[in-house]
């Protein structure tokens, strides 16, 4: 087992976090900010990272599922402070290329914490995970074994399944993972490489609303796992991410299954790739109304953003529950009965897609109002463009001091 990282390590000059002091709470500190840049007149967006969100949902995941090793997909969100902060907690991490394991790397990560979990990569990527150490890595496909016999011979890899993810919001089978009537053949044609395959992978999709879809996924995994071909010696599950972002709804019947198909005297490792699990609901953002229009008095408010889909809330594209994004106003409602006005809120940019909430009800805005949205961290920051100029939003990390000072004990 390597060492953990110390907090110097993973910490220089503590990297740009505030240390919220006593009394101060993340909520304080976003209304500090916000009197900030009014009085410079800024109508900038800007993001909190809650660290001791982030945190939670860590002690959350080890309590719900302590057989499941995490390794964070940084695709999801790769603010430098979220990979410092997993790296510091002992998670590993999912790179999908090149780029994110030179980040992860950069910030002290051990190669032997990373897996390349993506089964179609550039052969270049290959030879720079082969020169950097980082050998576990995925794959599905006969082309993909000879690239990696040719640029890293020595890795381990890991077989990736298709699984039945017809209960999730983002399909992921339909493009990558093997059908389980070609692991055989791929099996044998690793054989024939040379190579080794150490375990199998599967991802049900994201966004998954059905704990028996990853039931069933754990059991495709046995069946690979039960061919015991060719001599290979598997000792690794890797369960994929797929995993809600807000409750943590599956873990007993994830746990049932573990237990059921690899008992933990098997002694196969089992993790995991959350991505969304993690980020989502550590980031809020704060957004400016720029601009307001009546379309007609008493019918339809138009309010415009300083942030939209092609910045932060990228992810709201995606969205077909009306409900998931739920902007709300900073200041305080005159009067809690005051009244609501069926409202569309936009983003900054020209493009007609750029709508953040359609019928909307909301108490009357006003240019200079800020909004807030909550659980906007899962594959916003890392899809934004900076399309028609406006600039992606400065991302602030805050810590409550109880949390960093415990985070510092506990790696010393
Ligand atoms: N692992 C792989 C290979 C992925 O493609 C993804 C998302 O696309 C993830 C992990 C993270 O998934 P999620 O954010 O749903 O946990």
């Amino acid at each position: 087992m390597s060492k953990r990282p110390t907090m110097n390590d993973v910490w220089p000059d503590k990297c740009g976090v505030y240390i919220l002091d006593n009394e101060s709470t993340a909520t304080r500190f976003i209304d500090k900010k916000i009197k900030e840049l009014d009085s410079m007149d800024s109508e900038e967006p800007f993001q909190v990272l809650n660290l001791d969100t982030l945190i939670q949902m860590h002690l959350k995941w080890l309590s719900y599922l302590p057989r499941v090793k995490p390794f964070y997909a940084v695709k999801c969100n790769s603010t430098e402070t979220v990979l410092r902060t997993l790296n510091a907690l002992g998670t590993g991490f999912d790179c999908a290329s090149k780029g994110e394991i030179s980040q992860v790397l950069s910030l002290g990560v051990k190669p032997e914490n990373i897996i390349y979990a993506h089964t179609t990569k550039p052969q270049s990527h290959i030879k720079y995970a082969c020169a950097q150490g980082v050998n576990l890595m995925t794959f599905d496909d006969e082309e993909e074994l000879q690239k990696v016999s040719r640029c890293h011979p020595k890795a381990k890899l890991v077989l990736r399944i298709a699984v039945d993810d017809s209960s999730s919001f983002y399909r992921l089978s339909s493009k990558f993972g093997a059908g389980l009537s070609t692991t055989g053949r791929l099996l044998e044609c690793a054989a024939e490489l040379g190579l080794e395959v150490v375990g199998v992978s599967f991802h049900i999709g994201s966004k998954c609303s059905q704990s028996l879809a990853f039931r069933q996924a754990i059991a495709d995994a046995r069946s690979v796992f039960d061919t015991k071909l060719l001599g290979f010696q598997f000792s690794l599950l890797d369960i994929g991410g797929g995993f809600s972002g807000k409750d943590f709804p599956f873990s007993e019947v994830i746990n049932g299954a573990l237990d059921e198909y690899f008992p933990f005297e098997s002694g196969v490792q089992v993790i995991a790739e959350p991505g969304r699990y993690y980020a989502e609901s550590t980031f809020t953002l704060a957004a400016n109304v720029i601009a307001k229009r009546k379309e007609s008095p008493e019918k339809l408010m138009m309010y415009y953003l300083s942030d939209g889909v092609f910045g932060s809330l990228n992810s709201v594209l995606k969205f077909t529950d009306k409900n998931e994004v739920t902007p709300y106003l900073h200041r305080q409602a005159v009067d809690n009965d005051e009244k609501r006005y069926r409202s569309v809120i936009w983003g900054p940019t020209c493009h007609n897609i750029d709508k953040i909430v359609d019928n909307y009800l909301i108490t009357e805005l006003h240019v200079g109002d800020w909004l807030l949205i909550d659980n906007i961290g899962a594959y916003g920051i890392s899809i934004s463009t900076e399309f028609n100029g406006f600039k992606r939003s400065s991302i602030y990390s805050v810590v409550t001091n109880e949390t960093w000072h415990t985070l510092n004990l506990s790696s010393q």
